[in-house]
């Protein structure tokens, strides 16, 4: 049986996806497309899936009778109306992060789904299917480095544009991190304080970077996560756990080690969708053997909420210089784990 789904943004990721979804996924066909710029859906539908439908709006295309599941991927502040009305029509609902820009309406989704009694939304989270931090939890799991004491991680860009700002460096670049280690660890955050090191002159003045981010869990782990987005030299995931028996250190993409002139090196990645690429791949395969299933695996709606929660109190981190508590709703029994 093939899947019949929907893609609302046909922007970078939007067009991405589609392609993943015409040519990498297997049981996938993307049979609708639309953006509120409906020539630029028509170009992507073109090009990877030309007999798809490009309705006029998102509302129209959850509602056509041939989508089973939809995959959003508009701007951050438009998911979750589009996640809502797929939960209205009972459909299936891929949403890339965040779930919603405000943790009200990521509330408003967990309460609606709940009430539903029927998990239909995943969260696009791609790290917990990359492989390298899938081997770290596995080994984390098993115990080898015993109980985890710390995390230090730093997530590295070569460099952003003007329209980046501060809060983005939180919102779009560390939630990453927000949603992995809560994953990684099984655990949930308590506070949360921002600090900042000397600025690099790398950095357009709007911005202030790097910067540090330090994560309290309940079961009292400390997390330091270096955001420094103007490193110049490559994109860069750095994650090492320490154990009461170990350190754990999330592994690097295999590169080919050069030799030469005396020198011994290998290449860094610079695009975050080459780092990422397979995860990907596995992550919307998943998404479609679940719901096939009628079990999704991946992030749910109550991971968009606390990533989003914990994404809010850094962000007031970063203006208060203080340690700031997270508190989060009660977890509906719902989506216990
Ligand atoms: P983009 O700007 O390239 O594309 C967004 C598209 O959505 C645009 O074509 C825009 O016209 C369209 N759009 C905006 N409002 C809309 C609406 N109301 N209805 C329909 N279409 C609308 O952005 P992008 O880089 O593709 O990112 C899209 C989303 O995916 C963002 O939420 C981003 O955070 C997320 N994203 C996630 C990852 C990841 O690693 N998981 C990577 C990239 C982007």
């Amino acid at each position: 049986m093939t899947l019949k789904i929907g893609v609302i943004g046909a922007g970078a990721i939007g067009e991405d996806h589609t392609r993943r979804c015409m040519q990498v996924v297997s049981g996938a066909e993307i049979v609708a497309i639309t953006d509120v710029n409906l020539a630029r859906a028509r170009e992507v539908a073109d090009k990877y899936a030309p007999d798809a439908k490009v309705p006029e709006s998102g509302e129209a295309l959850i509602a056509l009778p041939e989508v089973e599941a939809i995959i959003v991927t508009s701007w951050g502040g438009t998911h979750a109306q589009y996640v809502l009305e797929a939960l209205k029509h009972g459909k299936y609902v891929f949403c890339e992060k965040p779930l919603a820009t405000e943790a009200e309406d990521c509330r408003k989704i967990v309460e609606t789904e709940a009430a539903l009694g029927r998990r239909l939304v995943q969260v696009g989270f791609m790290r917990p299917y990359d492989s390298g931090y899938r081997a770290l939890k596995k080994l984390i799991d098993a115990g080898e480095i015993g109980e985890v004491l710390m995390v230090h991680a730093a997530h590295r860009n070569a460099r952003v544009g003007e329209n980046y700002t501060i809060q983005m460096s939180v919102t779009d670049t560390l939630v990453h991190e927000l949603d992995v280690f809560r994953w990684m660890l099984a655990d949930d955050y308590v506070s949360a304080q921002v600090v900042f090191p000397r600025r690099t002159s790398k950095a357009l003045p709007h911005m202030r970077d790097p910067q540090i981010i330090m994560l309290e869990t309940r079961k009292g782990i400390r997390i330091d996560v270096e955001v420094f987005v103007n490193c110049q030299y490559g994109y860069d995931i750095k994650c090492a756990v320490v154990g009461e028996l170990g350190e754990a250190i999330l592994p690097l993409p295999a590169a080919v080690e050069v030799r030469k002139s005396a020198k011994q090196s290998c290449e860094i990645m610079t695009d975050w969708k080459d780092r990422f690429i397979a995860a990907y791949d596995v992550e919307l395969q998943d998404f479609v053997d679940g719901v096939k299933a009628g079990k999704l695996n991946g992030a749910t709606s109550w991971d968009g909420y606390c990533a989003s929660v914990a994404a809010d109190v850094c962000v007031k981190a970063q203006e208060s210089g203080r340690i700031e508590p997270i508190t989060m709703m009660d977890r509906p029994a719902f989506y216990d784990r």
